[in-house]
């Protein structure tokens, strides 16, 4: 026997897509005995430190099972079956989502919201009242009530599966120019922590999900007007903005 390795990662520059950061910087392994490229989840892709996917076939058992294979330990169906291999692949757990009874009690104190007051009379051109009620509802905007962020408007990231990720607080002035961003989610948990209590149990597991914001705002209107044009742009506040300049989605 030899002491090369069987299965090596392919040595030309020819990059793949990543199964798990999707970033073109994945290296297949591939089999010298046959020259062809084991199952497409063995690699490594080179992200090093932001992503360092690696599933290797020594590791994970794929390499026993072929050698098993070779000597008969699996009789199989004749000389010509496939090995029969399950990948352990563990997916990525799924993130933790904010309750919506937090997300109702933004839904309130319209009055006191200072952006949307302002949406309705300070603006160089004022919008319609019916209008903001519309784009109120469409994107679930809500208020903060009490605290040092009294009067800021929320902004809720709802997924396409209506699972909340994560609740923007924004503050502006009277013009409307923000001076102060933070979300829902801290605020709760600066709340406990001053009153010395202990986090709610599903801010404990939202804590752990590795992005906060893991959808774009509004996506959750994809699956309800699937024939409307979307727009991208960077921040929520132009999101509303765009809706109410051109028009709500029709019903
Ligand atoms: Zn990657």
């Amino acid at each position: 026997m030899n002491n090369k390795h069987r299965y090596i990662l392919e040595k030309s520059s020819k990059k793949n897509y990543c199964p798990d950061c999707g970033k073109r910087r994945f290296v297949r392994y591939i089999d010298t005995n046959t020259g062809e490229y084991l199952p497409g989840h063995y690699g490594r892709c080179d992200r090093e430190s932001n992503c360092s996917y690696h599933i290797n076939p020594y590791t994970d058992g794929y390499a026993k099972l072929i050698e098993e294979q070779k000597q008969g330990k699996y009789s199989g169906s004749g000389k010509t079956s496939k090995p029969v291999y399950q990948p352990k692949l563990t997916p990525k757990p799924e993130p933790e989502f904010i309750p919506i009874d937090i997300l109702k009690q933004t839904l309130q104190d319209y009055d006191k919201n200072v952006f949307l007051q302002n949406s309705l009379s300070r603006v160089l051109f004022p919008f319609e009242v019916k209008d903001v009620e519309k784009v109120v509802s469409l994107y679930y905007l809500g208020t903060i009530k009490v605290g040092y962020r009294a009067g800021a408007v929320t902004f809720p990231f709802i997924d396409k599966n209506r699972n909340i990720r994560a609740i923007q607080v924004k503050q502006f002035d009277q013009m409307n120019h923000t001076t102060g961003t933070d979300f829902l989610h801290s605020i709760i948990e600066k709340q406990h922590t001053q009153r010395e209590e202990v986090l709610p149990d599903w801010l404990e597991a939202y804590n752990k999900n590795e992005l906060k914001v893991s959808c774009l705002f509004g996506e959750h209107l994809l699956s309800k007007y699937p024939f409307n044009p979307v727009a991208l742009v960077e921040a929520p506040k132009t999101a509303i903005y765009g809706t109410l300049y051109f028009g709500c989605p029709d019903n």
